[in-house]
């Protein structure tokens, strides 16, 4: 589908980032009001706040509801900035229209349901406001896109995304994985529709938020959005991933936001020779890696002979925590070896599969 993104907040130049903060939740109208005198003035284009929030388990503190958005009011009138909520069915869209909240957003859990985005979509039909759309809690590339695309069709122009990680079941330092390469995909296939890093959704905690919103800046993207509580330690919502405004303020002025494009030739040319050799050495791993797999063919026409099980356990954590120290030798984590290696495993067992299934049809 062809779409054609407007600038999401009129009066924001495109060189500059986009800056998002506020507490996880509305709790209380003072923490919302002190919350917001500290953030304002400071550069920061849009002030957060989760009225109705999606709990994984029922009996968590699950917003303040309407009232909350009385409050967004007040800090419009008294701050100037502009405030943002997330919204995610028809009631919420009007009740957020009606108390004129400036941006709305789907959360993660939203965009993972097209009936729930359908429905948002179809209260914002006739209405002109920026709608900012979170990744769904799945990596499940094709459903953002949907969700995009179903917000479109309703008529919103001024969209943007927002990268706040995938659910992930095992050990990880994240609170929710970030998989950068599927926000750079998206932002490979719609250039002009600008992307928001949550850093405080991916990290879930504080003392990472810093480098993963300059990664996410390195990445290009096109700001970011951090969640600020006036005493993180004893929020209703998030408590271990919010920050204090001071705190908050101090990462923003350590982040590097480096130009995309500039005029030196030098620089650009090369970058393009930098570039190539990556062309060179991507297309090289591809090749080796199909020659794996055609060993993994070889070895699966002789287990298939020998009627032996393909997954042998004790093989593959040899494999893996051989491939791990050497990994860490060479400046890899351990997290990408250990991603990579099960990739390719899975793709060897899948030719094998493929390999003996063909041995007993022909059998
Ligand atoms: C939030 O922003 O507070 C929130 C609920 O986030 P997500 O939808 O990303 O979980
Ligand atoms: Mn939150």
């Amino acid at each position: 589908m062809d779409m054609t993104f407007q600038p999401l907040l009129k009066e924001k130049p495109a060189n500059k980032p986009l800056i998002i903060a506020g507490p996880c939740s509305a709790e209380t109208e003072e923490q919302v009001l002190n919350t917001a005198r500290a953030l304002s003035n400071k550069g920061v284009d849009l002030f957060r706040s989760g009225i109705w929030k999606p709990r994984t388990r029922p009996g968590a503190f699950e917003g303040v509801g309407t009232e909350g958005l009385g409050w967004l009011r007040r800090v419009k009138q008294e701050t100037g900035m502009k405030v943002t909520t997330e919204v995610a069915n028809t009631q919420h869209v009007f009740e957020a229209l009606k108390h004129q909240i400036d941006v709305l957003w789907l959360g993660a859990r939203t965009t993972v349901n097209p009936f729930s985005v359908q429905e948002v979509a179809d209260a914002l039909k006739g209405v002109d406001i920026p709608v900012l759309i979170k990744n769904p809690i799945n990596p499940d590339f094709k459903l953002w896109v949907g969700a995009i695309e179903r917000i479109y069709k309703a008529g919103i122009t001024r969209i943007g995304v927002i990268h706040r990680g995938f659910s992930y079941h095992g050990d990880t330092k994240y609170r929710n994985v970030p998989r950068w390469q599927i926000a750079i995909d998206l932002k490979r296939e719609f250039p002009d529709l600008p992307i928001i890093c949550d850093n405080s959704h991916i990290c879930g905690r504080r003392d990472i938020l810093q480098s993963v919103a300059q990664k996410a800046l390195d990445l290009n993207f096109d700001g970011y959005m951090t969640e600020v509580h006036p005493d993180p330690d004893n929020a209703w919502s998030d408590a271990a991933q919010q920050i204090t405004p001071s705190q908050f303020l101090e990462i923003k002025e350590r982040l590097i936001f480096r130009q995309l494009t500039t005029d030196n030739m030098e620089f650009l040319e090369n970058l393009e020779h930098l570039r190539h050799e990556i062309d060179e050495l991507d297309e090289e791993m591809l090749n080796l890696l199909s020659n794996r797999m055609k060993l993994a063919e070889r070895i699966g026409e002789y287990k298939q002979r020998n009627n032996i099980a393909i997954l042998q356990t004790s093989r593959w954590n040899e494999i893996l925590e051989r491939a791990i120290n050497k990994g860490r030798l060479k400046g890899l984590s351990e997290e990408f070896t250990t991603v990579y290696l099960k990739a390719v495993h899975q793709e060897s067992i899948n030719h094998q599969e493929k390999v003996m299934n063909q041995a007993k049809t022909e059998a």
